[in-house]
């Protein structure tokens, strides 16, 4: 039986999606996916991109274009936190967990709740199933709010 998060999984479903829509099965692309499946946390299209430098040579056109195409089919999601870079997280294997989120300057920290984790699989919803959730709580990380006390 094949493991749910494995990588051989997801990248059938990639395989599906690339298929279905008549977009091309580069050795790129592949490669992109399978450094987000071992990669950890949030990342951005330049971060993804250096890491790959080490090991396979990949364009940052190829970068972008493959995470919009992950981005369809629903293998990453993309954060909208205003800050400068879009930040993006896989999400299949990810544990569920929550964002503080700094509306100065875009960083995200995760954090899991426990508390909140009972409550919330506790609930139920009229006509409605919910498959993962994630908080977002926004406000200053230490040090912007050092440097904006600072300006005052
Ligand atoms: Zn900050
Ligand atoms: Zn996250």
């Amino acid at each position: 039986m094949k493991e749910e998060n494995s990588y051989e999984v997801i990248k059938e479903v990639f395989t599906d999606y690339l298929k279905k829509h008549h977009h091309r099965k580069t050795p790129e692309r592949y490669a992109i996916l399978e450094h987000i499946h071992s990669y950890d946390g949030h990342f951005n299209a330049d971060i993804l991109f250096n890491i790959m430098q080490n090991d396979y040579r990949v364009s940052l056109a190829t970068v972008y274009n493959t995470l919009e195409l992950l981005l369809e089919c629903k293998l990453i999601i993309k954060h909208q936190l205003g800050g400068q870079f879009a930040q993006y997280e896989k999400t299949f294997g990810n544990n569920t967990h929550h964002h503080l989120i700094c509306t100065n300057c875009g960083k995200i920290k995760e954090f899991s709740d426990k508390q909140l984790r009972i409550s919330i699989q506790s609930r139920k919803f009229a006509h409605f199933y919910p498959s993962h959730y994630s908080l977002y709580m926004y406000g200053l990380c230490g040090k912007c709010k050092i440097e904006l006390k600072s300006l005052l």
